[in-house]
């Protein structure tokens, strides 16, 4: 098969999709589509169907089925600018490859990230690593974003003045606040981007990384749909029950009454409509 093309991926390329207040993601490269999944799937599947709907068929049903490795044959390289607390998050992810700007080689640039007014937030009291919905009073809000620009500013001038004085940038900067920014090239196969977005698209991840993931799940959307759809259906929107809840779901399931072509109706496949109904007889028989 030839080199498969997306007309509006590529139409993506190069562009910077802006992110906080100076970051961006720009989709540098991109290898493979839906159909780089659907034609290493016909590998161990043999030639099998063609047309499109059933090609969404497969990539659906190997989502479904964690049937993970056709979704490495996409690759995203990415050049994304954020600033460094989230990029210290970020680089947890440990199956991607990255190259970032280098303080040591390069003087860093003044762009600091300065939450947005509405973005200031009290601890959560539900959630320890969370903010609260709770409205800080805009006395605070000022005297915290003050600070923020102050204490930025007379860092980022000090670093200036060594630098400027001839001291080693790899020892000016280590005074620098988390919230400059940096830049990375960051290279991923859809597997693990998936495993990203789903952790970090997450409404329990910070605020900021999720604007980073929301941005890069569109860019995601337009290379692969079929296979972002199924992602969509049978990650990001799916939930697991640990055996226990099963054990309390069991007594209020009546899967006697589910009726295969009604479950059709409603917009599963003959195949999933079967998978339900097999899932849910054996939690009854858990
Ligand atoms: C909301 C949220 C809160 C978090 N809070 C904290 C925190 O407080 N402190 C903290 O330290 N971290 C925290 N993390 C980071 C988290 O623990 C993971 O390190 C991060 O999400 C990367 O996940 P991962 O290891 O699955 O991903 P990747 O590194 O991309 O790995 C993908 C998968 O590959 C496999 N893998 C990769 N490398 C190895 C390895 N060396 N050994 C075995 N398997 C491997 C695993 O199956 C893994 O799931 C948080 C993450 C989230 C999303």
């Amino acid at each position: 098969m030839a080199h498969a093309v997306n007309k509006e991926a590529d139409a993506l390329l190069d562009k910077e999709f802006k992110v906080l207040d100076h970051g961006f993601v720009r989709l540098v490269d991109y290898m493979g589509t839906d159909q780089a999944i659907v034609q290493a799937a016909r590998v161990s599947y043999g030639e099998g169907t063609k047309k499109v709907s059933e090609n969404r068929g497969l990539i659906r049903y190997l989502l479904r089925h964690r049937h993970t490795s056709p979704f490495e044959m996409v690759e995203f390289k990415f050049h994304v600018k954020l600033p460094i607390f989230v990029a210290r998050q970020w680089i947890r992810h440990r199956s991607a490859s990255v190259n970032e700007y280098s303080g040591r080689y390069s003087v860093m640039k003044e762009e600091f990230y300065i939450p947005q007014r509405s973005d200031v937030r009290y601890q959560s009291t539900v959630n320890k690593q969370g903010r609260s919905e709770e409205v800080v009073p805009d006395e605070m809000k000022d005297r915290f974003l003050d600070n923020l620009d102050k204490s930025n500013k007379e860092s980022f001038g000090q670093y200036r003045q060594f630098v400027d004085e001839g001291l080693a940038r790899e020892l000016a900067r280590i005074d620098l606040p988390l919230s400059l920014y940096t830049e990375w090239y960051w290279k991923i196969d859809l597997h693990n981007l998936f495993h990203f977005l789903r952790l970090r698209m997450d409404s329990r991840a910070q605020k900021e990384i999720r604007d980073y993931g929301t941005v890069m799940a569109d860019i995601v959307k337009t290379v692969c749909p079929m296979a972002f759809e199924a992602f969509m259906d049978y990650t990001v929107n799916s939930y697991s029950f640990s055996g226990p809840e099963l054990k309390i779901l069991q007594g209020r399931l009546t899967v006697e009454s589910l009726d295969k072509d009604e479950i059709v109706k409603q917009g599963l496949s003959k195949r999933e409509a079967a998978e339900l109904i097999d899932k849910l007889r054996r939690i009854k028989e858990l």
